[in-house]
């Protein structure tokens, strides 16, 4: 296997060339070192992602905990039911209105 190939496999070989990408490795000092950098490089992405993880935690807490994100509070779809049964109360109400005024309206005639 030439540098080439195993560099294309590297950091972490598929398990049909592990064997011969060791075989390499072991022969190659400046290979194992590019293989060391790119396991630095894979260490250092998963820690930054757990930072930012972190870091999106403590902003979710700290809306939670401001009322700003409502995701605990089943409060507003309650608000919109009681909003939507006034309206049609409201409309109700109007047809009706509308309806004794037609009535009597004839009615008086
Ligand atoms: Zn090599």
């Amino acid at each position: 296997m030439t540098c080439a190939e195993t560099r294309r496999q590297l950091p972490e070989p598929e398990p049909a060339r592990l064997a011969q990408v060791e075989e390499h490795l072991a022969l190659c000092p400046p290979c194992r070192g590019e293989q060391e950098a790119l396991r630095e490089v894979d260490r250092r992405i998963e820690q930054l992602g757990q930072h930012r993880l972190r870091l999106a935690d403590k902003v979710l807490d700290a809306a939670l905990q401001g009322g700003v994100l409502p995701l605990d509070r089943p409060a507003p779809l309650a608000l919109q039911r009681m909003r939507r049964a006034l309206w049609l109360g409201a409309a109700v109400f109007g047809v009706l209105c509308l309806f004794l005024m037609l009535w009597s309206f004839f009615r008086l005639r």
